[in-house]
């Protein structure tokens, strides 16, 4: 059921929040174990409802009434243990709830339970999870992408009807795209991150999945906004619903050739070509633009990227929180806590960060990487001059098989090679599922200038209607 139906039932005194709740634990406890998308149910889902019920009883008309919603383990949940996939927080109760989750509690949600992702969102696959993979709904033998894989999957299995995610490269994206479900990056900012567990801050954004757009649009504009807790938040309400209504004819939409070139699977291209045609027929005007600085965006993301790792993680030590390793002095106390707890992706990121920013390396690496990310966020700007919105597919091809790419790092982060960019500029960017390959989603990704992510509503709202919503089906399994 949709999320927007089941607010409206539950608003109406139609429908029992509590026995929803109930009904969506049973369904995971029956169905989870095919795909490992949760890690955790919350203990307090029932009563949670209850007071969904209570508070619509007493005249409250809530937009997410009674929704069951699931939150990535890397998002903290006061109570509620949160791990970020890693054995060094496996046993963290935080003492405080990120803000993206209490707004979806004010306007009505349950959280369900806690989802499965790669060691503190560094992977594309969920491999990298201390306690084990998910798997794909469409293909239990493959990946459902990552890092918020097991949110992705909870979607496409139809488990939740809305599930929320964080993206530094494309971790809400990508696993969208593998399967089959809308997954949102908004504009940097634009969501709270407190309470996100960092990664990389100057590109961590926090952003929801569903397998409909109306839902999408919902839940984000629950969830933009200011944020005292949050000093990058920007303060710019949502206005997505609305959006929803909006006029394509005329809208300026511009596919990146050289996301389409050799390297991109035959169905991939397919379907991106096959996005673009349906939003020329219902009026907007298409074209082809050239983005050369692109060819940089992964270097420079993943040297961005690992050195703020590499400063974030030092804060697990064993001394304040998570796990510890004890050892007969404390610089010994805090190696062996590293060294046992943090998985080797983990640690290769923290290595890399770290030479990333050693003082001889500093100039050559991080400092040009720098340079990098600005001349991207230029070409972006040079772009968004001739063009409303750009077209890119998500990823270069239909998700891998489970241990596929992990004994070869580097083709598991070319996975990102789509999307990093619009981490490293800060924009908005939805995928969109638009086609199958060799009976596999293939999600398509609309980019937007900073603060238009509504626009990119607009555009995905065209292609559902003009679909019917042909490629917005929960996989069967
Ligand atoms: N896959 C990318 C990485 O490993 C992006 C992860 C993310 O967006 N959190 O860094």
């Amino acid at each position: 059921m949709q999320a927007h139906a089941i607010a409206a039932a539950v608003n109406r005194g139609e429908l029992d929040p509590v026995e929803l709740a109930r009904q969506t634990l049973a369904r995971i406890e029956r169905e989870d174990a095919k795909y490992h998308a949760f890690l955790r149910l919350n203990p307090n889902a029932l009563e949670e409802a209850r007071r969904v019920t209570e508070r619509v009883r007493a005249g409250e008309r809530l937009p997410l009434a009674g929704v069951p919603v699931a939150v990535k383990d890397n998002l903290t949940t006061q109570g509620l243990v949160t791990t970020a996939g890693s054995r060094i927080l496996e046993d963290f109760v935080p003492p405080y709830t990120a803000t993206a989750v209490e707004r979806l509690r004010q306007a009505g949600a349950v959280v369900i339970g806690k989802t499965n992702l790669d060691e503190f969102a560094m992977g594309s696959s969920t491999e990298h999870s201390a306690f084990g993979p998910s798997k794909n709904p469409h293909d239990p033998t493959r990946v459902p992408g990552g890092s918020s894989g097991g949110s992705a999957a909870a979607v496409a299995a139809a488990l939740v009807p809305l599930a929320l995610g964080s993206d530094t490269g494309g971790s809400i994206r990508q696993p969208a795209a593998y399967t089959g479900v809308l997954g949102f990056k908004p504009t940097y900012g634009r969501v709270s991150r407190y309470g996100l567990i960092a990664y990389a801050s100057s590109l961590d954004v926090v952003g929801p999945f569903a397998l409909d757009l109306s839902d999408l649009a919902l839940a984000m504009d629950v969830l933009a906004g200011k944020d005292p807790k949050d000093a990058t938040s920007l303060d710019a309400p949502g206005a997505f619903v609305a959006a929803l209504k909006g006029e394509v004819r005329g809208l300026r939409v511009g596919v990146v050739e050289e996301t389409l070139g050799p390297g991109t699977d035959p169905g991939v291209k397919a379907a991106t070509l096959g996005f673009l045609r349906v939003l020329a027929e219902e009026g907007a005007e298409v074209g082809e633009v050239k983005l050369p600085e692109l060819e940089f965006a992964l270097a420079t993301y993943y040297l961005v990227a690992t050195s703020e790792a590499s400063s974030n993680l030092a804060r697990y030590d064993g001394t304040l929180y998570g796990r510890r390793e004890p050892a007969p002095d404390l610089v010994q106390m805090m190696k062996r806590t590293r060294a046992k707890f943090f998985g080797p992706e983990v640690k290769r990121r923290i290595l890399m960060g770290t030479f990333a920013l050693s003082s001889g390396y500093y100039d050559a690496y991080y400092g040009r990487a720098l340079k990098a990310r600005r001349a991207i966020a230029n070409a972006f700007a040079r772009a968004f001059r001739a063009f409303d919105l750009l077209v890119t597919p998500t990823a270069p091809t239909p998700a891998f098989r489970l241990g596929e790419k992990l004994a070869d790092p580097l083709s598991m982060y070319l996975t990102d090679v789509n999307t990093v960019a619009a981490n490293l500029a800060g924009l908005p960017a939805l995928s969109v599922p638009a086609g199958y390959a060799g009976g596999l989603p293939v999600g398509v990704q609309l980019i937007a200038p900073a603060l238009s992510d509504e626009r990119l509503f607009t555009a995905a709202s065209a292609f559902v209607r003009a679909t019917e919503g042909a490629y917005l089906k929960p996989a069967v399994g």
